[in-house]
């Protein structure tokens, strides 16, 4: 017996989405691997869990493919998984070892890594400049993993702030990161930051961990440990990683990097709405001056400090629109393409 694997995505959890998709799916197998329909013994899709409006084995029987056994299931969540993902496995007559073509198409082309180039976007830039919103949508539009780098030393700076040590002490700093265990997780294709087995992404985002994150960034073991993590999961898969030393340090070798800026006024206000609209409150003009301290500590740091990197793309995005800014860079993507 062989089996053939094939996986496809879905812009969206629809019933016609997910038919269109099994479908062209199903059909991609059986073209390019000349399968008759007596060769097939059966059929297992499974889903991701963000999948929930059709049954893919309905799906495939309603376009014909009825004439063996249809199951499915929903994976289990798994790091760096897809969204919106289908596989299917197809069981086959096919003698074991026989040459088989395994189908992925749209977004899961990324899961074969021997048939989608691995490659990545850095975007980096200072606080508020939209870094974080445009990689969010640019890892959506090209099915692609999304890495908030600031995330990771932001966990370092609630782990320090929770213990009771001074950010700024590179020695205590030194030794937290001993018993440090960080992890970086996807669920529904949101990245999840786990911190000594508990899920932080909302903690972290509180503003006293903003400035202790810019504080605790500046300490090379710190760097080098996060780096290291960011390194091998860029290496795994394509993503976009926003940060402040992307294009500099982390990943020199980039296919596409940008250096996203803005007047720190419109970055202060954008921090700010971000803010209120997660319940906190803050001053305008203190948030402001915070942010300038931080790009002030952020770039004259000595290890990896905020940086253009020499080969980036300014885009000044203080009078832009989201929407704006996105069609820019990934016309600029294509154009390099
Ligand atoms: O981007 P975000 O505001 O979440 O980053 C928090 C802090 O983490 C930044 O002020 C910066 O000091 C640090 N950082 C860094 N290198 C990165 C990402 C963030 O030093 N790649």
């Amino acid at each position: 017996m062989t089996i053939i694997r094939g996986a496809t995505t879905v812009e969206a959890d629809t019933p016609e989405e997910i038919s269109g998709a099994v479908k062209e799916l199903l059909d991609e197998i059986f073209r390019k691997n000349k399968l008759r329909k007596e060769e097939a013994d059966g059929f297992l899709f499974s889903l991701t869990t963000d999948l929930h409006s059709r049954h893919p084995a309905k799906a495939a029987r309603e376009c014909g493919y009825d004439f063996a056994p249809l199951f499915a299931c929903t994976e289990p969540e798994t790091e760096g998984s897809l969204a919106r993902c289908i596989r299917v496995m197809l069981f086959t007559e096919r003698p074991a070892g026989s040459a088989v073509s395994h189908i992925y198409l749209r977004g899961a082309r990324v899961l074969r890594k021997d048939i989608s180039e691995i490659y990545n976007i850095a975007l980096d830039g200072p606080a508020g400049s939209g870094k974080s919103t445009v990689a969010r949508r640019l890892a959506e539009d090209y099915h692609i993993l999304y890495l908030d780098t600031g995330a990771m030393y932001r966990a370092c700076a609630l782990k320090a702030l929770r213990e009771g040590i001074d950010p700024k002490d590179a020695r205590a700093v030194g030794k937290m990161l001993d018993s440090l265990r960080l992890e970086i997780r996807y669920r529904d294709g949101s990245q999840h930051t786990v911190l000594d087995g508990e899920d932080v992404s909302e903690a972290i985002r509180k503003n006293e961990v903003s400035l202790a994150a810019s504080a605790i960034s500046a300490h090379k073991a710190v760097r080098e440990k996060m780096v290291k993590m960011q390194r091998k999961i860029a290496s795994d898969m394509s993503c976009v990683l926003d940060g402040r030393d992307i294009g500099s340090t982390v990943l020199p070798d980039a296919a596409f990097k940008f250096f996203i800026t803005a007047d720190s006024r419109v970055r202060a206000m954008r921090r700010m709405k971000e803010l209120e609209s997660r319940g906190q409150k803050v001053d305008f003009e203190a948030l402001r001056k915070e942010i300038e301290l931080r790009d002030k500590q952020d770039s004259e740091r000595e290890f990896s400090p905020l940086k253009k990197a020499e080969d980036a793309v300014v885009i000044d995005t203080s009078e832009k629109g989201i929407e704006e800014v996105v069609a820019e860079i990934k016309s600029l993507i294509q154009s390099k393409i």
